[in-house]
């Protein structure tokens, strides 16, 4: 069981830090898709209730330890207030002269946001000592801590890991929504146990397909991921994406999935394109027939039938990884396609990974036509391997 809010006691007047997961896409500095902002709301907004003074952090980009200006979190700050429905605080700094004047100056019920946490190298450090150094200078911040950046669940790092350790800790609503919705397909799921997974992050994922042969009734596979399969079984795949290094990998997937009697689908038609553009020409073709000088940019109808026809008797989908390059339109089809059948199936269905995630949203669809869409990609694959995630661990409520 985790650490409720709840069990934090009475929160008026207390300043509670808040990791949240705000790392939304920025064109610019304009917020291209707001979900993970959406997706603090509840916890934010129950402690804006209990009278909490609310010191938001989170991290957005990749910043290398330093301040730098494309990854501030000030273009954040105003949507947040637009859906809080009161000015947000912004400080210019994390653990800085402003930081600490923004949060002195906070009134109860009141929010603000501290700058980058990856402005700071102790944040994501390898070693132990420069994490707590920069934890314990967070703590300074708050008198209780909520972690609810679902995203950062699986990394040991500062503000997930060690500031848990250093204040009363609890786990945040979105926390709590999405470990109970991913342990409902981990744990025992309703049958048919269908997995679709696509995407363009192989190595990643191939441990999902490890630890899910074991578990999964079937297995459908899409997107980039598809290439390496095709190729281990002698197709060409052209200038498509592949991974060559995991050849073996997948061929012994493919035999134990054979042996194991999982059903392991791989697409039998696909959408090739001579080069990786917008607008560059669709063609379909068999998976035996990929030309040599063309890539291939999504699955072929024949596919999404067949895909759909694997969905829809399923008890329990889980789904991760767009099924072509659903940000150009001409190869969306897959990835439409494949949203439909989930988003009208009667079993439980989850959408993890945050491109799956955007793109069920950017291409139309709402978001209650899925049983839960997860915000975080890596955290959602490793509770589904069924990993034990730090930032989960630390706020497990002892059990003696
Ligand atoms: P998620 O974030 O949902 O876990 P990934 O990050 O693994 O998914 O992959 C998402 C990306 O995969 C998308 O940007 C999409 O364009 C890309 N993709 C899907 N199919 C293909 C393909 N056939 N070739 C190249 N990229 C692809
Ligand atoms: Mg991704």
């Amino acid at each position: 069981m985790l650490k409720t809010i709840d069990s934090l006691g009475e929160l008026r007047g207390k300043r509670v830090l808040v990791r949240a997961d705000l790392n939304v896409p920025l064109d610019g500095t304009t917020i291209t898709d707001d979900g993970r902002i959406r997706a603090a709301l509840p916890t934010l907004t129950r402690l804006v209730e209990a009278g909490a003074r609310v010191v938001v952090i989170s991290h957005l980009g990749r910043p290398q330890g330093a301040p730098e200006a494309k990854y501030s979190l000030r273009p954040v700050v105003g949507r947040l207030g637009e859906l809080l429905g009161q000015e947000v605080a912004f400080a210019s700094d994390t653990v800085g002269a402003s930081a600490q004047d923004v949060v002195a100056g906070l009134e109860d019920g009141r929010v603000a946001v501290l700058e980058n946490l990856r402005f700071h190298a102790g944040e994501t450090s390898k070693d132990d000592a420069e994490r707590l150094a920069f934890a314990t200078e967070l703590a300074t911040l708050g008198d209780a801590f909520v972690s609810d950046g679902f995203g950062v669940v699986h990394r040991k790092q500062a503000s997930v890991f060690e500031l848990a350790t250093l204040l009363p800790a609890a786990a945040g609503q979105l926390v709590r929504s999405e470990v109970e919705s991913l342990r409902k397909v981990t744990d025992q799921p309703e049958r048919p146990f269908v997995v679709v997974l696509g995407g363009a992050k192989i190595a990643d994922k191939l441990g999902v397909i490890d630890s899910l042969l074991g578990r999964a009734d079937r297995i459908l596979i899409g997107g980039g991921m598809a290439y390496t399969f095709q190729k281990a079984k002698g197709f060409e795949v052209g200038q498509s994406l592949l991974d060559e290094s995991k050849l073996d990998v997948v061929r012994e997937y493919m035999e134990r999935a054979e042996r194991d009697g999982v059903e392991l689908v791989l697409p039998v038609d696909t959408v090739v394109a001579p080069e990786f553009s917008a607008d560059a020409t669709p063609t379909v073709v068999p998976v035996e027939q990929m030309p040599a000088d063309q890539e291939g940019m999504d699955i072929g109808p024949r596919t999404a039938e067949l895909f759909g026809q694997k969905i829809s008797d399923a008890a329990t989908v889980f789904w991760n990884g767009p099924m072509g390059v659903f940000e150009f339109e001409s190869f969306a089809k897959g990835t439409v396609s494949v949203a439909e059948t989930l988003s009208k199936a009667a079993g439980f269905t989850v959408v993890g990974g945050g491109d799956s995630a955007a793109a069920v949203r950017t291409l139309g669809f709402d978001e209650s036509l899925f049983s839960h869409i997860s915000t975080g990609g890596g955290a959602s694959l490793e509770l589904i391997e069924g990993k034990s995630l730090p930032g989960i661990t630390i706020l497990e409520e002892d059990t003696e």
